[in-house]
């Protein structure tokens, strides 16, 4: 079942297109995102679905139903921003309550309701508890909370975990998505940070300028993406152009205007030879001090400019020696590697099948 159709959808103020032909469908019990830069377009959107602002064409549906001219009060929708909009000077039940009492559900039916979701958002008990006296991730639980509990179709958050720092943020995102797949409401979430996108999200939207460039599960936008701006947005990658110097079967050559030469498989791509492409290449495709018995790999040798040491996460910054570029390597959780210094000369490696 589609819970939420958005079809066709354009958003101009005067000349400016802000939202240019979008379409996508959510089906029931998804964790949609919307990722893109800032300006791209999200809360516009967003403010469309929830009925603040009427498209200036096309059509959004939320279960079948038009919602053209319906206001935003009488769609099954709720919306939550960056700042919650909690009520400081009401406990958690008041504001939970508030929507409730404002659709004159019966005070007794109302307790029961609220015990429920509060037992269901992970905070049994907090019904007295003042706003302020509620840690970051505790507040964000009370205003998806006082949302679920009107029971909407679609839940739509924009930028929730914004004003977050880094590590709440991290721990969030876990508990938003745990939350989402326990209460199995539909999320359609807007966000500019690609990490909450794709570790949340069931499918992802890029947006830029407008337009969505691709709608994908998080693995396919990483491994697959279909557009320059998607290689570039959702994760690090190194990027070349060059030209096609020769094609033969799948393995294209490729020079570089440094006058690198690589070869490279095109998949599914069909590539004709003497045309400009963008390669990308993820840091963890490359490999470093590669096994010489490697085969169909793309070697060069390249000076170590940086260490970045983050855990799991770490990284150098090379440059290979006849360019200025700087590419971003991958450096395995291991411990070969704890020799390398900055000026370093290393050789590094990457198959021609790992390209984007
Ligand atoms: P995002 O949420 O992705 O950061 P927005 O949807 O807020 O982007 O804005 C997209 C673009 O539309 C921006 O350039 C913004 O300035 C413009 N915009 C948004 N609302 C209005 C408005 N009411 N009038 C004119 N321009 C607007
Ligand atoms: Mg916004």
């Amino acid at each position: 079942q589609i819970d939420l159709s958005v079809q066709n959808v354009t958003k101009k103020f005067d000349a400016f297109t802000a939202v240019d032909t979008v379409s996508f469908d959510v089906e029931q019990g998804h964790f949609f995102s919307i990722l893109g830069p800032s300006g791209c377009g999200k809360t516009t959107l967003l403010r469309m679905i929830a009925g603040f602002t009427e498209p200036t064409d096309g059509v959004i549906a939320i279960r079948g139903k038009d919602m053209q001219g319906i206001s935003p009060n009488r769609r099954p929708v709720n919306l939550i921003f960056q700042h919650l909009a909690l009520f400081p000077m009401m406990d958690v039940a008041g504001n939970i309550a508030f929507g409730l009492q404002r659709q004159k559900v019966a005070r007794a039916e109302i307790q029961k309701k609220i015990e429920k979701i509060l037992e269901r958002v992970g905070l049994p008990g907090f019904g007295d508890k003042k706003i302020d006296q509620l840690s970051g991730g505790q507040k964000q639980r009370v205003a998806i909370a006082r949302c679920l509990v009107l029971e909407p179709t679609v839940l739509l958050l924009d930028e929730p975990l914004g004003a977050l720092d880094l590590k709440l943020r991290d721990q969030m995102k876990v508990e938003l998505k745990k939350l989402q797949a326990k209460v199995g409401t539909t999320f359609v979430y807007i966000t500019h940070d690609q990490s909450e996108a794709l570790v949340m999200s069931d499918y992802v939207a890029v947006m830029n300028k407008g337009r969505f460039e691709q709608i994908d599960t998080p693995q396919n936008l990483y491994n697959k993406p279909a557009t320059p701006f998607v290689a570039q947005f959702v994760g690090d990658n190194n990027a070349w152009s060059g030209r096609i110097a020769g094609i033969s079967g799948k393995i294209a050559t490729i020079v570089t205007p440094e006058g690198n030469t690589f070869t490279i498989n095109t998949g599914e791509k069909s590539l004709t030879p003497g045309s400009g492409v963008d390669l990308f290449l993820r840091p963890e495709a490359m490999v470093i001090s590669p096994d010489p018995a490697m085969d169909n790999l793309n070697r060069f040798e390249v000076m170590v400019k940086t260490i970045l040491f983050d855990g799991a996460n770490s990284r150098l910054l090379v440059t290979p020696l006849n360019s200025e570029q700087e590419l971003i390597v991958g450096l395995p959780q291991n411990r070969q590697f704890d020799h390398i210094r900055p000026k370093d000369k290393i050789e590094i490696g990457w198959h021609e099948d790992s390209g984007i």
